[in-house]
C-alpha cells in the first residue's frame, strides 16, 4: 500500500506544514497537510504577471508550445503513480482509478502537442473579384481553470494543456477539498517549464489555492480573458453572471444527473456492468455518474434483481487496498446530502431496495463510508430531477420508448447519457435530435469513462461548453476575419456603389 509521506515527498509537496487550509483525506477524516492560502490581496498582482506573460508566450510558434506540453506529459509519466496514489488519498478515489485520471492528464498532453500543428483557420471565397477571405485563430489571453474536487489532475491538464499550445498562460485554483493533487500536476509543468528554457516567460503557469472567495476575485478579474469553471450548477450560476458582466469569455462544465435507458432489446449482461461501474465508481461522485435508470418494465424485475446481486458483492472500505471497489464520500456534509435526499425518496413515493448506509464507522468514525443505494421510484419525481453527488441510482418502469426518452430529457441537467439496446431503431432514435438531449450520448455502455479525443461537456444546466476534445482548442483563441484584395480596384461588397464609380 503506497505512503502517504513518501508520497508527499515525492512530489516535493508540504509534509504536514502550518498553513491555513486544512487537507482532510476522506479516507479516514485525518488532516494530511496544511497549506498557505494566497493572499487575497495578491490575486490582481497575480492576474497582471498573467497579462505579461501572455504578451510574451503568444509570439512563441505553437508546435513549440507544443513541445513545453510534450515535456509536461514526460514529466506525469514519471509520477503518475505517486499523483494517483494522492487523488486517493485526498479525493478517496480506488488506486486505480486514480491512476487513470492521471493518465488521462497524459493522453491529453499527447493530443495537444498534434494539435499544436493543427491550429487552423478556413479559406472562405469571396463575392468580389480578386479577393480572399480567411480566418486565423490567435491567442486569447490569461485562462484562470477553476477545478472541483474529484477531478484535480485530469480537469486542470485538460484546460492547461489545450491554453498552453493555444498561447495562453494559465492560473489554476483547485478547490480547497484537494488542492495537493493539483499543485502535484502544476508541479510536474514548473518542471516541463524549467526543462524548457528561456523561450517560456515567467508566471506561464500559476496557482492561487483557496476557496469561494478566492475563486470570485479570480473571475471577475478582467485580464482572465477566459474562465474555465468546473463545478456545481449554483457555482457556475455565479461565475456566469460576474464573467457576463465584464464580458469575459467562460467555460462551464457543471453538475449532471445521468440516465440510461434499457430497452426491451436489451443485453442485461452489458447493461450490469455498464451499469454498476456507472453507478458506484468514485462512490457515485463522477460527473458522469450514473443516477437514473428507464427500464422497460419486461425487463424491469430482472435487471433490479441482477444489480442487487451485484451491488451485494462490492467491496466498500480503504481505496488505498486492492480489492476494493467503493470508497469514501469526500465529507460528512456529502453524507449528510446523501441522508437527507434518501429521506426524500420515501416522501416521494420511492422504496430503497438495498443499500443506503453508513458503514465501517467504528473503523474508520471521521470518515463516510456508505453502501450504494438502489432506489424503485414510482415515475420521475421532483428529488430524481436534483443531482445529488453521491451513490444513489433510482430505477423506473416504463413500457412507451417515447416516454422514457421524454423522462430522460425531463431534467434540468443534459451532461451524459446511454442506451442499452440491440434494436437499430431504437439505438437511431436515441442518437438523433428527437432522442437525448445531453452533450454526451452512448450505446451499449455506461455515461462515465470519455476519452479524451471527443468533445467533453453537457448542455442546459451543466453549462453548454466544452473543455476539451476534438475542436474545443477553439475556445481558448480568438477568431479574426481577415480579407484581402489583391486587385487594384476597390470593389464594395453587397455591390454597394458610394459615389466614387
Ligand atoms: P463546487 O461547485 O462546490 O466547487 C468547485 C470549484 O468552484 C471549487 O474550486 C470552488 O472553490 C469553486 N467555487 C465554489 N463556489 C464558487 C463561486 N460562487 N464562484 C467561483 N468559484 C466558486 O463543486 P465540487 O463539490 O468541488 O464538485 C462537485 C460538482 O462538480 C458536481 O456538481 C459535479 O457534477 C461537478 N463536476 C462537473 C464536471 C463536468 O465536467 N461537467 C466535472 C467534475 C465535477
Amino acid at each position: 500500500m503506497p505512503h502517504l509521506r513518501n508520497i508527499l515527498e515525492d512530489l516535493e509537496l508540504p509534509i504536514d506544514g502550518n498553513g491555513d487550509l486544512s487537507v482532510i483525506s476522506p479516507i479516514d477524516g485525518s488532516t494530511i497537510a496544511k497549506v498557505f492560502q494566497t493572499p487575497l490581496n495578491d490575486i490582481s498582482q497575480i492576474a497582471e504577471r498573467s497579462q505579461a506573460a501572455f504578451l510574451k508566450w503568444r509570439n512563441i510558434p505553437a508546435p513549440r508550445r507544443g513541445e513545453l506540453v510534450r515535456l509536461w506529459g514526460e514529466e506525469l509519466r514519471a509520477c503518475k503513480e505517486q499523483i494517483g496514489a494522492l487523488i486517493s488519498f485526498e479525493v478517496g478515489k480506488i488506486l486505480q482509478e486514480g491512476l487513470g485520471e492521471v493518465q488521462e492528464a497524459i493522453d491529453i498532453c499527447d493530443l495537444c502537442v498534434g494539435q499544436s500543428r493543427q491550429l487552423f483557420g478556413k479559406t472562405i471565397t469571396s463575392e468580389r473579384p480578386e479577393h480572399r477571405m480567411m480566418e486565423q485563430w490567435h491567442p486569447l489571453g490569461p485562462v484562470a481553470i477553476i477545478t472541483a474536487f474529484n477531478f484535480p489532475c485530469a480537469v486542470f491538464a485538460w484546460n492547461a494543456a489545450n491554453a498552453l499550445i493555444c498561447g495562453d498562460p494559465i492560473i489554476l485554483k483547485p478547490s480547497e477539498k484537494s488542492p495537493l493533487s493539483g499543485i502535484a500536476t502544476l508541479n510536474a509543468l514548473l518542471r516541463a517549464i524549467d526543462k524548457f528554457g528561456d523561450e517560456a516567460p515567467d508566471d506561464l503557469a500559476q496557482v492561487i489555492i483557496g476557496g469561494t472567495t478566492h475563486s470570485k476575485s479570480l473571475v471577475s478579474n478582467p485580464h482572465m480573458a477566459l474562465v474555465s469553471a468546473t463545478g456545481s450548477t449554483d457555482m457556475g450560476r455565479s461565475v456566469a453572471l460576474s464573467v457576463a458582466q465584464r464580458f469575459g469569455r467562460r467555460i462551464l462544465e457543471l453538475g449532471g444527473n445521468n440516465a440510461m435507458i434499457v430497452t426491451a432489446h436489451a443485453n442485461l449482461d452489458l447493461a450490469v456492468r455498464a451499469i454498476v461501474f456507472g453507478a458506484v465508481g468514485t462512490c457515485g461522485q463522477r460527473c458522469t455518474s450514473l443516477r437514473r435508470i428507464f427500464v422497460h418494465s419486461s425487463l424491469s424485475k430482472e435487471l433490479l434483481n441482477r444489480i442487487e446481486q451485484a451491488y451485494a458483492s462490492l467491496k466498500i472500505g480503504n481505496p488505498l487496498n486492492e480489492d476494493t471497489l467503493v470508497g469514501p464520500l469526500i465529507d460528512k456534509a456529502a453524507f449528510e446530502k446523501f441522508q437527507s435526499t434518501l429521506n426524500r425518496v420515501k416522501s416521494e413515493g420511492g422504496e430503497v431496495r438495498s443499500g443506503g448506509e453508513r458503514v465501517l464507522q467504528d473503523v474508520y468514525s471521521e470518515a463516510y463510508y456508505v453502501t450504494p443505494a438502489l432506489v424503485k421510484m414510482p415515475t420521475q419525481t421532483a428529488i430524481m430531477r436534483e443531482e445529488t453527488f453521491a451513490p444513489i441510482l433510482y430505477i423506473v418502469d416504463y413500457d412507451d420508448f417515447d416516454n422514457a426518452i421524454h423522462l430522460h430529457n425531463d431534467v434540468p441537467q443534459g451532461l451524459s447519457s446511454c442506451i442499452i439496446s440491440d434494436n437499430m431503431q431504437e439505438v437511431e432514435y436515441f442518437l438523433s435530435a428527437n432522442g437525448s438531449d445531453c452533450g454526451i450520448a452512448n450505446v451499449n455502455m455506461g455515461p462515465s469513462g470519455a476519452e479524451i479525443g471527443g468533445a467533453f461537456g453537457g448542455e442546459k444546466e451543466t453549462g453548454g461548453d466544452r473543455e476539451t476534445g476534438s475542436d474545443a482548442w477553439r475556445n481558448y483563441m480568438r477568431r479574426t476575419t481577415n480579407a484581402i484584395n489583391y486587385s487594384h480596384d476597390m470593389p464594395l461588397a453587397q455591390g454597394i456603389s458610394f459615389g466614387q464609380d
